[in-house]
């Protein structure tokens, strides 16, 4: 039956738990347990590698961890196998426990440390886990994304030879190898071989020899209330480390009870007495305190180191050797550098933009100006030839009052001349009028 929210609403309803604390709550503090319903539906993927010699007892404390026969006849135990290998081998499983679910991978590294040749033995083991990342950020940078199967190595338990002295020279080298690629739990194997004592002083030894070479072994989270439950817990677990285990995969009836133990002839080991090891501590640090923070670790911290790496190795190839990229450079430092370098190189930019744009207005404003005087030169210049013009109409217009004026006088002389002309024709012929009449008179 597939899961929806509005089923579960439905359901509440019908069992009639809706309005119950809605008087008084929100619903936010419910959130927990919408996560629990939520993540109890789809299984938690967790990848264990173990890596160690061969016969240190790996598949009987992974068995004894989880309850389960992760190795069975089928797919027998690393030194139950009839031939060793350097190939990785990996293990699923799907574990159950009430109503959550977990997808376990166990990684074996089979026949590390039992070949002839040791030299580069951590490779197989590294490559495995640069390939899981691959592969995971490969799914990532795909379109489709909806679920990435998260086959990344979430912890390494590093068993180590119970030789009660100190680390081995390619243990040291191993760790080396591996602790910025995951998270390591170093891991005292088969500490029945050893007296309290000598277990003591291995522990010592051990966390001497990992300070010394610089070995990162997982690192639990930060709390700062020293008196939280949190703080104190991760105190005790920390005194632990490296932890001493012994597995055994057979019931053995200790003082009445049936107990995973392992039995000699002077006593009996019961593996979840924490007199006698760490096996419930480590189970518990590894399963109930802090499986969520080695999945975040190992998201958060590993992952995002390679995927950097990875990155910035591509950046650096595609921007070519002018690129002065250290490949033995911490890939966040480098990130930093180039993040620098690409701020430095946009502020340039926008420096050469802001001075081209300036350069561009100063040309704008001064062809303005010099268009500006070109047009006033040519008002100017209109101006000066319209005076001209006003001037010279002006004197066209005196002349033309000059010649009117004169042309008045001669007009009024004609005149004159006229009227005395008249006169003098009309005297004229009066006189010769009255000649007419006295020669007419004269006839008489
Ligand atoms: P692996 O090759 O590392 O996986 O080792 P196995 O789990 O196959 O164990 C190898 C042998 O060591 C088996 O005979 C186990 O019974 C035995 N063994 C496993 N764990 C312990 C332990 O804690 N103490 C002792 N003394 N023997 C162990």
């Amino acid at each position: 039956m597939s899961y929806t929210p509005r089923k579960e609403m439905n359901l509440l309803k019908e069992k009639n738990l809706l309005n119950k604390d809605s008087d008084v709550n929100v619903g936010f503090s419910d959130l927990p347990n919408q996560i629990h319903r939520r993540t109890g539906k789809k299984a938690f993927e967790f990848t264990l590698l173990v890596c160690g010699e061969s016969g240190l007892g790996k598949s009987t404390l992974v068995n004894s961890m989880f309850f389960t026969d992760i190795y069975s006849d089928e797919f027998p135990g690393p030194s139950k196998r009839p031939s060793k290998t350097v190939k990785v081998e990996t293990n699923k499983v799907l574990l159950k426990e009430k109503s959550v679910n977990l997808a376990l991978t166990v990684v074996d590294t089979p026949g590390f440390n039992s070949s002839v040749n040791n030299s580069n033995c951590w490779q197989p083991i590294t490559d495995y886990i640069e390939n899981r990342y691959e592969e995971y950020l490969n799914a990532e940078t795909k379109l489709h994304r909806k679920h990435i199967p998260d086959n990344r190595v979430h912890c390494c338990l590093y068993f180590i030879y119970p030789s009660g002295h100190s680390l081995k020279q390619i243990d040291i080298e191993t760790m080396l190898n591996l602790h910025d690629k995951v998270n390591i739990i170093p891991i005292i194997a088969k500490a029945d071989t050893l007296t309290p004592e000598e277990c003591q002083q291995f522990k010592k030894n051990i966390q001497n020899d990992i300070v010394t070479h610089k070995i990162k072994t997982y690192e639990f989270p930060d709390y700062d209330d020293e008196n939280s439950e949190a703080y104190k817990l991760q105190k005790q677990f920390k005194t632990k480390i490296p932890f001493a285990v012994v597995g055994s995969n057979y019931i053995i009836d200790i003082n009445g009870d049936r107990k995973r133990g392992r039995k000699y002839p002077w006593g009996t080991v019961d593996i979840e007495n924490q007199d006698h090891c760490d096996f419930v501590a480590l189970r518990s640090m590894l399963i109930k305190y802090y499986m969520l923070d080695l999945l975040d670790t190992t998201n958060n911290v590993h992952y995002e180191n390679y995927r950097c790496k990875k990155l910035s190795a591509i950046g650096a190839d595609k921007i070519g050797s002018n690129l002065n990229g250290d490949s033995n450079k911490n890939p966040l430092q480098q990130m930093e550098e180039e993040k620098k370098d690409h701020e430095a190189k946009i502020k340039k930019m926008e420096q050469e933009m802001e001075q081209v744009f300036e350069q561009k207005v100063k040309e704008k404003l001064e062809k303005l100006k010099a268009n500006e005087n070109d047009l006033l030169k040519r008002q100017e210049q209109m101006n000066k030839d319209i005076e001209k013009q006003r001037i010279a109409l002006e004197e066209k217009r005196k002349a033309f009052e000059t010649e009117k004026s004169a042309f008045e006088v001669f007009s009024r002389d004609v005149e004159e001349m006229r009227r005395v002309n008249t006169m003098e024709m009309n005297n004229k012929e009066m006189m010769e009028k009255e000649k007419k009449n006295s020669k007419k008179k004269l006839l008489f």
